[in-house]
């Protein structure tokens, strides 16, 4: 089977055809953070799901451009800077740094490149002038410049709005209406005001509207006028993104994006979590209570284009199904004593099925919830021959091994990896030898009947939040 998306442009879901002839490579952008304050976990949804959705891709065999901007330049930046009594460019870098830390705490990889907007204010000047000197756009007297929508005839498709019934709706500005020519023109270059960032432009100093950032930096940097995806919140698909096609289109000729991919809000209390509703959970508070990997979890444990609900009940669901498949896949490492190479799974039928079954749930327009469901059938498969192996059943482990390889490529492929355990991967490498000899220690005591030396090990691990368990096949060891 192969991939299937839902297009947001459609409304239908599409078998995925990239653009390259040969098939391979694949064009995507996602709409990055305006970089003026720490995210919540509403925004981390939209940056977890695309994550995945590219490792996905990566995994089926595509070579996957990937490219996620970041908005350094707008009004919201120049707010806070106010606030704070520091430059615009400071806010800027501060957030952008916060931005990186968090994500990579939730395992997003970092995109092939992460453009900022204000190192392509020429190239946005220069598609701005196209779109003048193709009568799509006007100069107002103070210096800004407005995109024409009624010379657009196709606005309105992505979010299927009718011009007229938007007209309706529209409240402007009283200080642009006179600068418009339709309250529904939207900017592509503001007039600059004192003391705020500001670049030489055929029309004055100025800087550009947040839209016309998007078009110029997913065309420059992936090449192409039309790219593969396009991703972004559904918050997103009015104005932003119309606007991004109307600004495009109108200047290439050419169709801008083949499939528009919205993730659903996370909600709290019935409501989107958003910043200006200060409902809002931020990445660090969260990080305080819950670890990395369950919070991953949480975010795809729905399929990306529903609504999702922030509440105490899910996470906590979340944190005990990571915490299921994290320790089968440590407890079948440990008694494996070695990492399965990742292709071991290939040689079991049964595996070999369940693998199928995965692919499948993804190739269904990223249901990460199905995949989820595959990945837990996997974990009973592989505890359950965990335990053959320990009560000798078998000596015959290269079942064990190829299951527990197969565990490590889901978990590789949604990003629930150790790397996001952070108490693992400090008791790793030599921490790891000299819990191993401390438990060899207590055997040897009880085989000499040093019984309460035995105790003296095992409850002084305790004490440290080790867990021994003698099993079977021998002595393991659990974070308590
Ligand atoms: P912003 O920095 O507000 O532009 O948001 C960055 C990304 O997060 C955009 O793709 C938004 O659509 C997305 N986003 C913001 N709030 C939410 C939410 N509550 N749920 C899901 N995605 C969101
Ligand atoms: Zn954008």
């Amino acid at each position: 089977m192969s991939l299937r998306i839902t297009n947001s442009m459609t409304r239908q879901k599409e078998e995925f055809v990239p653009l390259d002839p040969e098939g391979k490579k694949v064009l995507f952008y996602n709409c990055g953070p305006t970089v003026y304050g720490p995210f919540h976990i509403g925004n981390a949804r939209n940056f977890v799901v695309v994550d995945v959705m590219r490792r996905w891709l990566e995994y089926s065999g595509y070579d996957v451009n990937f490219v996620q901007n970041l908005t350094d330049v707008d009004d919201k930046i120049i707010a806070r800077a106010t606030e704070e009594g520091i430059p615009a460019e400071e806010v800027a870098e501060k957030y952008t740094k916060l931005f990186f830390e968090h994500a990579e705490a939730l395992g997003v990889r970092r995109a092939t490149r992460h453009p900022k907007a204000t190192e392509f204010i020429g190239q946005m000047i220069g598609l701005i002038k196209s779109l003048v000197d193709k009568d799509h756009a006007y100069a107002s007297e103070d210096g800004s410049v407005w995109f024409d929508v009624r010379s657009f005839k196709e606005y309105g498709r992505l979010s299927r709005k009718k011009l007229d019934d938007m007209r309706q709706g529209e409240r402007v500005l009283e200080s642009q209406q006179k600068l418009k020519r339709s309250p529904l023109d939207f900017c592509l270059w503001k007039a600059a005001k004192p003391g705020e960032p500001a670049w030489d432009s055929p029309w004055g100093k100025g800087r550009p509207g947040w839209h016309i950032e998007c078009s110029v930096m997913s065309m420059a940097c992936l090449g192409s006028d039309t790219i593969d995806i396009h991703a972004g919140g559904a918050d997103l698909r009015f104005p932003h993104h119309e606007n991004e096609i109307a600004q495009s289109e109108c200047h290439t000729g050419h169709p801008f994006v083949r499939y528009w991919v919205h993730n659903g809000f996370l909600n709290i209390d019935g409501e989107k979590m958003s910043k200006s509703l200060k409902n809002f959970k931020t990445i660090d508070a969260l990080l305080e209570k819950f670890d990395p990997i369950t919070l991953r979890h949480f975010l795809i444990s729905a399929h990306y284009g529903t609504e999702l609900d922030f509440t105490v009940d899910n996470l906590e669901a979340a944190q005990k199904a990571s915490t299921r498949y994290s320790d089968a896949y440590r407890e079948a490492l440990h008694l494996l004593g070695d990492l399965p190479e990742p292709e071991e799974w290939e040689n079991h039928e049964q595996l070999v099925e369940v693998e199928k079954r995965f692919a499948a749930a993804m190739d269904d327009d990223f249901n990460t919830a199905q995949a989820l469901a595959v990945l837990f059938d996997l974990v009973t498969i592989v505890n359950s021959e965990r335990a053959r192996v320990e009560r000798g059943e078998t000596d015959e482990k290269a079942f064990l091994a190829g299951a527990t390889a197969l565990l490590g490529v889901f978990r590789e492929v949604l990003g629930v990896t150790c790397e996001l355990e952070p108490e693992e991967e400090q008791i790793a490498g030599l921490e790891e030898d000299l819990l191993q000899l401390l438990i060899d220690i207590r055997a040897r005591a009880r085989q000499d009947k040093q019984y309460a030396l035995a105790d003296m090990v095992r409850d002084r691990l305790g004490d440290l939040g080790i867990a021994l368990e003698d099993r079977p096949g021998g002595t393991i060891w659990k974070k308590s």
